[in-house]
């Protein structure tokens, strides 16, 4: 089958077009003919690799994947051949203590499509049945792929971990990234009121159209005294974080006492500046977020295959533009998400 791999990990250059055997499935999982996959800061942090990062290689990059169902496992009674899917991009082992919690990204064993184990930027990729969620006819491949990943993120992260209720403020860091644009939504439909920072005002217009309402440029503004002044030197109720080093203390200081910053991922470093006085004396709540259990993916895809939650696409490019696709990400030139189609 075609796919997009990498045989060591390094630039853009690493990418390459080949030919690979397509893979077989077990009794409990179905195959997919792959139409649609999304890119993610995490494609980016596969390819360059990292020393706490052992993959066998070459590697299938690729999280957020849509397409039709090829083959079905021998136990797989729900899904049939021909269905149109999306997929739940975390895996988990189904059976310890926070999988039986419904828990599911707290699992010990738990594991990103693409990241621990081979993609979906391929002709075909196998996930356990679990993980496939049928879609309408209203919602294209491009859609689907490019929904999943950071609508999951973001709904457990604002409405389950930091609590988001109606009538707060919360601020959302770069305006442009595929999550916050999936933020932006969540929050607006919650209730509150939302504040979002880019480089660009071409962004944050584009956000303002998605939701957002108060607009900050970091290139003109010194973006934690703005939301300080614009809240009445209260601060926000929630940060939704997932900069990391660059904003974690200007982060820390928007905050209003008592406030939560829930934390996704550091995108540009995992080790900021930290003034523990600020956390103790203010009393604020840093709350992590890693994905999302398979009933929050239901409840938040839900939103979004009925319409009322609208996956933002940047670009749509064929697979074979995978390079320009990634450089593009990396240089964060993109307003919401990056799809590449087979
Ligand atoms: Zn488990």
């Amino acid at each position: 089958m075609k796919a997009l791999a990498i045989y060591e990990h390094g630039g853009i250059d690493k990418l390459q077009i080949v030919d690979l055997p397509k893979p077989t499935i077990g009794r409990d999982d179905v195959l997919i003919n792959v139409k649609a996959v999304a890119l993610n800061h995490l494609d980016l942090f596969v390819r360059n690799g990292s020393p706490a990062l052992k993959l066998p290689l070459p590697h299938i990059p690729g999280s957020d994947v849509s397409g039709v169902i090829a083959e079905v496992g021998e136990n797989v009674a729900d899904l049939k051949v021909g269905t149109r899917v999306a997929v739940n991009p975390g895996l988990s082992c189904g059976h310890c203590e926070f999988c039986i919690a419904g828990e599911e990204s707290l699992c010990a064993e738990f594991k990103i499509l693409g990241e621990h184990l081979a993609g979906g930027a391929a002709e075909f990729v196998r996930l356990p049945a679990v993980n496939v969620l049928p879609i309408p006819d209203s919602i294209s491949f491009e859609q689907a792929a490019a929904a999943s990943l950071v609508f999951l993120t973001a709904w457990r992260a604002l409405i389950s971990r930091a609590r988001l209720r109606v009538g707060e403020d919360v601020l959302i860091l770069g305006a442009g990234a595929g999550v916050s644009t999936a933020a932006i939504q969540i929050a607006k439909r919650a209730g509150a009121r939302v504040f979002v920072t880019s480089s660009s005002d071409d962004k944050l217009q584009k956000a303002k159209q998605i939701g957002a309402d108060v607009l900050i440029n970091y290139m003109t503004q010194e973006w934690d005294r703005e939301v300080f002044k614009l809240t009445d030197k209260r601060g926000v109720d929630v940060v939704f974080e997932s900069v990391g080093a660059a904003t974690w203390l200007k982060s820390i200081r928007a905050l209003k006492r008592g406030g939560r910053m829930v934390v996704i991922g550091a995108t540009t470093g995992p080790n900021p500046p930290e003034e523990i006085g600020y956390i103790f004396w203010k009393q604020i709540e840093i709350i992590g977020s890693t994905m999302a259990s398979q009933s929050e993916f239901r409840e938040v895809m839900k939103l979004v295959l009925r319409g009322d939650l609208k996956p933002v696409i940047d670009v749509v490019m064929p697979l074979e533009r995978a390079r320009e696709a990634h450089a593009r990400l990396e240089q964060g030139e993109q307003f919401g998400k990056i799809v590449l189609t087979l």
